[in-house]
């Protein structure tokens, strides 16, 4: 079964249609990326996969209903990074990765010498083992990034939903970033869905890219099929300047 089935999925929000019936097929190890202009519903598309919205049966998981999953079951497979992740003051980078082993954890608060060996991994994983006793407020954009991945990682899903990871970044840091990703995901198997509303950045990671525009896919393909000025300049109602050769 693919890592990520969407079929059919309809969200409704505050009365009005956010996604209208949005279909998604992700194979496991690839590397999605849905891009959109704002408001397109790419979070909210993100959030439904991640299991933060109710959606009926229209989600399955390595071929498990989402609904059919109980929460620890789920942060065993799925963890997300959200747009602009809360920054809890006074909390450790080590704290923080710690949280990612929430779903192995019982009862909270008694971690084991294993849950720390994993933190401990991934931090040096990401070069984060100098800032293990840093309050997270005091990183850096693409620093404290690196730790929102740390604990998505430290919670040993395969399925990793990131939304907007490099928005808050340059374009140093974004490369990073990605690159960052791309090699885990190559090295432990993960399966990553994305969104980015950055184009020029977009393409270069994804196998595919999904235009999703007014709740609806409009485009799923290679990068170099999706970014073309004419779908773009339709969809982000703008002219939108695609470099030759670059995609
Ligand atoms: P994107 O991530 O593509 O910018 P979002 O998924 O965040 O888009 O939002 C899509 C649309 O849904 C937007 O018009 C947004 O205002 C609306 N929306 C998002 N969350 C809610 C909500 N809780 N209630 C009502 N409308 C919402
Ligand atoms: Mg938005
Ligand atoms: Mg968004």
């Amino acid at each position: 079964a693919p890592a990520i089935e969407v079929r059919d999925l309809h969200v409704t929000l505050g009365g009005a249609t956010i996604l209208a019936g949005v279909d998604l097929t992700v194979s496991t190890g690839e590397w999605v990326t849905v891009i959109g202009p704002n408001g397109a519903g790419k979070s909210t598309l993100l959030r439904a996969v991640g299991g933060l919205l109710a959606t009926g049966s229209a989600v399955a998981i390595s071929g498990t209903p989402l609904r059919s999953m109980r929460p620890r079951e789920r942060a065993r497979v799925v963890a997300t990074v959200a747009q602009s992740p809360a920054v809890p003051a006074g909390m450790s980078v080590l704290d923080y990765v710690l949280l990612g082993r929430t779903p192995y954890i019982p009862p909270l608060g008694r971690e084991s010498a294993a849950d720390l060996a994993v933190v401990h991994e991934v931090l040096d994983r990401l070069d984060l083992a100098a800032f293990h006793g840093r309050e997270l407020a005091t990183l850096s954009g693409g620093e404290r990034q690196r730790v929102f991945l740390a604990r998505a990682l430290a919670q040993g899903a395969t399925l990793l939903l990131l939304d907007e990871p490099t928005s808050a970044l340059d374009i140093g840091h974004q490369q990073e970033v990605l690159e960052l990703v791309d090699q885990l995901r190559r090295e432990h198997a993960l399966t990553v869905l994305a969104t980015m509303h950055d184009l020029s950045i977009a393409g270069e990671y994804a196998d595919r890219l999904v235009l999703l525009a007014d709740g609806r896919v409009v485009a799923d393909g290679p990068p170099a099929e999706v970014l073309t000025e004419e779908l773009l300049a339709t969809h982000y109602r703008a002219r939108v300047r695609v470099i030759p050769g670059e995609h």
